[in-house]
């Protein structure tokens, strides 16, 4: 099959299947770039159908990079909750701020400039690059990745690195359409090649595919291991309030409420109470009771009872819950 011939089909599949999705919208070229921006954030590290909530959120909340380069702090993340992964939100500020005022208010249109922003990776600019802009590029994510795999048959450690992926990308050619090829393959990874029980017979490029001949649709997965981290934390507890401090210790969660924390390197015989997953940690909780609050900087009592009125990341919460059902 010629990479012209698997253009084609992949894209006509696409017309007659895609999704309506918000960032999608026929919109002006500048609410494109916009949409895409905020879209790809959001995207980083969170599924499709998760997304669409936020998204109509955010944009209903916050329809332009000017505006979105003002937002208080306090209100973006608030809009960001349930989302996870706050740096984003942060970066995405920080990357409004200097489009406005180094650029222009214009999303720029090259590599170099977008690598060079807050929260924008090699996958971000590729995904804008294509999608906002219509450049011929093929950003790498998950559901590509798949496609890839399959289609190649790439099994061994030395073919699924992510250079040799970089790579093998080539074979799906390149379409005046770059943005609509971009979205095409995301969506084909996303709603037939999926992780399990890919739809081959729904497949616009099945008749080449090396694992649809072979009947071997499993998946070779570079396997990262989780760090085991270890936590003491502490509960304070005074009538309905709980004490939370703004964590500035660690990395993870940034600034935002947690319960008092202290990590522990590789304690002996350590009784976690609680166990929770965070990026690549697998973080064991074991809770401590406390009675007199000692004074800690920026901290405050919160009241277990206006939980939902609170500001507080996921994990916070969790907590609570589980301090509420003992
Ligand atoms: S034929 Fe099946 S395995 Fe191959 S790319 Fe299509 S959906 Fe994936």
């Amino acid at each position: 099959m010629k990479d012209q011939i698997i253009t084609k089909k992949i894209l006509n599949w696409y017309d007659l299947n895609k999704r309506k999705l918000p960032w999608r919208k026929n919109v002006s070229q500048s609410k494109k770039h916009y949409y895409t921006l905020v879209s790809e954030f959001m995207l980083q590290q969170t599924q499709v159908v998760t997304v669409i909530p936020y998204f109509n959120r955010f944009i209903n909340k916050i329809p332009n990079l000017k505006k979105l380069s003002k937002m208080p702090d306090r209100e973006l993340i608030k809009l960001w909750e349930g989302l996870g992964y706050y740096s984003r939100v942060r970066n995405l500020k920080k990357t409004a701020k200097i489009i406005i005022s180094k650029y222009h208010g214009e999303i720029p249109n090259n590599y170099e400039d977008l690598i060079s922003l807050p929260g924008i990776g090699n996958y971000t600019a590729n995904a804008i690059l294509a999608i906002a802009f219509n450049k011929s590029y093929i950003p790498l994510d998950g559901n590509i990745e798949r496609v890839l795999k399959r289609y190649l048959y790439l099994k061994k450690d030395k073919e699924i690195q992510k250079e040799n992926l970089i790579e093998k990308k080539s074979i799906f050619g390149i379409s005046s359409r770059a943005s609509d090829y971009a979205q095409a393959l995301m969506e084909l990874g996303a709603m037939i090649c999926k992780p399990k029980n890919p739809e081959c017979s729904k497949c616009p490029i099945s008749k080449n595919c090396k694992s649809y001949k072979k009947k071997d649709f499993d998946l070779a997965k570079i396997t990262k291991k989780n760090k085991e981290k270890y936590f003491i934390l502490k509960v304070y507890k005074k009538n309905q309030k709980y004490l939370l401090v703004k964590n500035t210790r660690f990395n993870f969660l940034k600034n935002l409420a947690i319960f008092p924390m202290e990590e522990l390197s590789n304690p002996k015989n350590f009784n976690e109470n609680l166990n929770f997953k965070m990026s690549n940690m697998n973080m064991n909780i074991k809770i401590e009771y406390l009675k007199n609050a000692k004074r800690f900087p920026s901290s405050y009592w919160f009241d277990k009872r206006k939980l939902d009125n609170y500001m507080l990341p996921t994990f916070t919460k969790k907590v609570v819950k589980y301090l509420e059902k003992k």
